[in-house]
């Protein structure tokens, strides 16, 4: 792992604007966290998610690196990018859910479209946890294809992603959803992520974005997969070869959940050392 740093260009954070945020947000919703956030509300939601002084511009400076990335792969000046603190899957267009202020993902997946012009994206998730925000905003949308590998939602938050969530109305088939019972390991994955290639194989997606939460790594205190780090390894260089083919390489990876530190280090420098090498 040593040395990775020095393969790769290091960006601050720059702070997205509102408009930015409001394409994916509602106005009504941004106002609210503003509101809270100066009024010293304990939480934006029934007690997962804390406002504390600085909040908006936290949360507003994890959309902005990331609309920083989009830009920066979208110019041609990288292929992959990775942001550590990014994937926050589980905020809605209205609400905050799971630590989850602003959903940066969404908001590069609406800037694809009014912006780039990139309509067919692939967003792949292997958090523990099922990526709820992205899904249920994109449930009835075909042209975003989602694979999500997670804890089933009967023994976890946030309690959905049920093998037959597969999308609504003319989206139906565009999106996978595979829970994983609780002690699934490496093997269980490795099989289950043959599912997921093939599901994106069939949609060939124009781009890839690939939320890589380090918490399915056994000994995280929040959830109960025993992953190691090469389930991060082989799902991160499986996309960059599907992102070659499909989508001129554009991959942008976001760190996601995870609440044990050294796990939090093995499983992302694992995403990194394939968005660097392969
Ligand atoms: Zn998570």
């Amino acid at each position: 792992m040593r040395g990775l740093d020095k393969d790769v260009s290091v960006v601050a954070a720059a702070r997205a604007d509102r408009a930015e945020i409001e394409r994916f947000h509602t106005h009504r919703y941004v106002d609210r966290v503003l509101h809270d956030e100066a009024r010293g509300i304990d939480y934006l939601d029934n007690g997962d998610t804390p406002v504390f002084p600085g909040l908006y511009e936290a949360a507003a400076s994890v959309v902005g690196a990331g609309l920083d990335g989009l830009s920066r792969v979208m110019s041609g000046e990288c292929r992959r990018t990775f942001q550590p603190i990014g994937g926050l899957h589980h905020a809605r267009r209205d609400g905050a859910a799971g630590f989850c202020v602003f959903n940066d993902l969404g908001v590069v997946i609406e800037s694809l479209r009014t912006e780039h012009g990139v309509q067919r994206v692939a967003y792949v998730d292997i958090d523990v946890h099922h990526g709820d925000g992205v899904f249920y905003a994109y449930e009835d949308d075909p042209d975003l294809i989602f694979a999500d590998i997670h804890e089933d939602g009967r023994f976890l938050y946030p309690g959905t992603g049920h093998a037959n969530e597969s999308g609504t109305g003319k989206a139906t088939g565009t999106k996978l959803n595979i829970p994983l019972a609780p002690g699934a390991g490496d093997q269980t994955f490795t099989e289950a992520w043959t599912r997921v290639v093939a599901h994106l194989r069939a949609f060939q997606p124009q781009f890839f974005l690939f939320q890589c939460g380090a918490d399915g790594l056994e000994g995280d205190p929040l959830a109960h997969l025993r992953y190691s780090p090469r389930v991060h390894a082989h799902a991160a260089r499986s996309l960059c070869h599907l992102a070659d083919e499909y989508a001129a390489g554009r991959l942008m990876a976001f760190g996601g959940g995870g609440y044990n530190r050294g796990n939090l280090a093995r499983a992302w420098c694992s995403v990194l050392r394939e968005l660097v090498n392969v």
